[in-house]
């Protein structure tokens, strides 16, 4: 408490008052994330330069107060999650993104920056940064860095650490490090910047990005489909794949989700045939009547029950908030787990068998609900608490079932966690994972880049 107390006095000699908030609404705001976990720090800091995150981070390490580094906290495994003697670093007032360099195809932007201002900074040049998510409005560029984040185009694009060049970061002890600066190459040893990108606020504060950018697609036709079973789903990624433009995205969702997002947020679906599962699949090229033709050999061949093809820009943004509306339609409900599963393609339909199976033999009381990323083979599992079941009731039945949805993770070749990182809430099941080899690596990297341990401590590993 003592320290706490040492803390704000001497931030506040070079922080303006606004810039060290200490309300405890404020501090529970800034502490919690979309997980089902709520932080209560002590204070929270907005620094407005490197200069004043690197004297925080000095201050703290004199101290030895625990720092968790803060996006737009739609992180959902709790990784800004904040314990109570921690101070919240927040880069919200960092912001500012530079001009565009159309000649690199780059831009230089601090941590701060929200995914959807890059987005739209990007678009009158023709150019996208192409991580693409659903919570863009407020996640971060240090989030989506500190997370490696997946998203709607990972199967076009990969993940967010191919999109960047380079990195300014701060260490625990304070100490500003330029990563790259601008350069496209530079083989001269160890990859720091991809060790720091999915290291999610443990080894450093990430303070501004150079990141990759790439041409916005020339054209794009965007197909929804009903199938009935996951089986069919993957038949579909195959011919799709068959039709040799790239696939821009390949995502399904079970019927259970679509009808949340009816009921919940009010958009419908425009198909006809009611069906188990429901698949958006955006390819790269203008609409032909060969792409016609392909659609209706799909209906006729029972791969899919229902197709349509999104003529108008209305017609697309629609059939995308269905699935872009899943994760806020289940935020209304009670008690949920999210589990954000990846898997081999080659095995997945059995897997997911399995794991209902598994569900109905251990009598979880709970709705299930499936939609993801499957062209990348990462499901995201959603259990929700149904009004039958008290809250003691679903989290006894959820506690029993993770084990055995871990072990199958385990068995299959699968990882427990595809996107969303590990952050609290995975860390119990890191071991199903990663080998005592790897977690040791873990453990020697985290001590060499932050040998106090003040550096979001708890997260991934203990
Ligand atoms: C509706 C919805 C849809 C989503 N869809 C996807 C999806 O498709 N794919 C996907 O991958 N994720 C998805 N997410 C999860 C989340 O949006 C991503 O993980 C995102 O990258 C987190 O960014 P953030 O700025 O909100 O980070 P936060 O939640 O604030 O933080 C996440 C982690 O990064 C660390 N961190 C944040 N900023 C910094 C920094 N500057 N320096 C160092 N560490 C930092 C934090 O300490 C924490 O450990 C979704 C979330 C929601 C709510």
């Amino acid at each position: 408490v003592n320290r706490n107390a040492a803390f704000i006095k001497e931030a506040r000699a070079f922080l303006s008052e606004s810039q060290v908030l200490t309300d405890p609404q404020e501090c529970s705001n800034f502490g919690s994330d979309w997980s089902r976990l709520s932080g209560a720090p002590f204070a929270v800091a907005l620094p407005e330069s490197t200069a004043q995150v690197a004297a925080l981070l000095k201050l703290c390490s004199e101290l030895k107060i625990a720092v968790v580094p803060s996006g737009g906290r739609t992180g959902l495994v709790g990784g800004a999650v904040a314990g109570k003697d921690s101070l919240v670093l927040s880069l919200a007032r960092m912001h500012f993104i530079h001009k565009i360099n159309t000649a690199a195809s780059t831009v230089r932007v601090q941590a701060g920056a929200t995914t959807q201002a890059v987005h739209e900074q990007c678009e009158p040049h023709g150019l996208i940064w192409p991580i693409e998510l659903a919570s863009k409005g407020s996640c971060q560029i240090g989030g989506n860095l500190a997370t490696n984040a997946g998203g709607l185009r990972v199967i076009r694009y990969g993940m967010a650490r191919k999109w960047v060049n380079g990195l300014q970061i701060v260490t625990a002890a304070g100490n500003i490090i330029e990563l790259n600066r601008q350069i496209e190459k530079n083989n001269t040893g160890y990859d720091l910047i991809q060790l720091v990108v999915g290291s999610e606020g443990t080894l450093a504060v990430i303070t501004e990005a150079t990141l990759r950018l790439t041409t916005k697609p020339q054209a794009s036709t965007v197909f929804f489909f009903g199938v009935d079973s996951i089986e069919q789903i993957v038949a579909l990624l195959s011919l799709a794949r068959s039709r040799r433009f790239p696939l821009l995205a390949f995502e399904f969702f079970s019927r259970a989700c679509l009808r949340s997002v009816e009921k919940e947020l009010n958009r419908a679906s425009r198909l006809n045939v009611d069906s188990a599962f429901y698949v958006i699949v955006e390819m790269e090229c203008a609409l032909t009547p060969e792409l016609e033709l392909w659609t209706e050999s799909l209906v006729s061949s029972k791969i899919i029950t229902d197709g349509l093809i999104a003529h108008s820009s209305d017609e697309r943004k629609q059939v995308w908030s269905l699935r872009e509306g899943i994760t806020e339609s289940l935020s209304h409900r009670g008690g949920i787990r999210k589990y954000d599963l990846s898997l081999p393609l080659i095995t997945i339909q059995n897997t997911i068998l399995e794991i209902e199976n598994r569900i109905k033999i251990l009598k979880v009381r709970a709705d299930v609900f499936w939609f993801g990323h499957l062209g990348d083979g990462s499901p995201h599992l959603n259990i929700v608490q149904i009004k039958e079941s008290t809250r003691e009731d679903f989290d006894a039945d959820c506690d029993r079932f993770e084990t055995d949805l871990f072990k199958i993770l385990l068995e299959s070749g699968g990882s427990i966690s595809a996107e969303h990182g590990v952050g609290l809430l995975k860390k119990d099941w890191i071991t199903y994972s990663r080998t005592p080899e790897e977690r040791a690596w873990f453990r020697a990297i985290k001590n060499a880049f932050d040998p106090l341990g003040i550096l979001n401590p708890g997260k991934i590993i203990d």
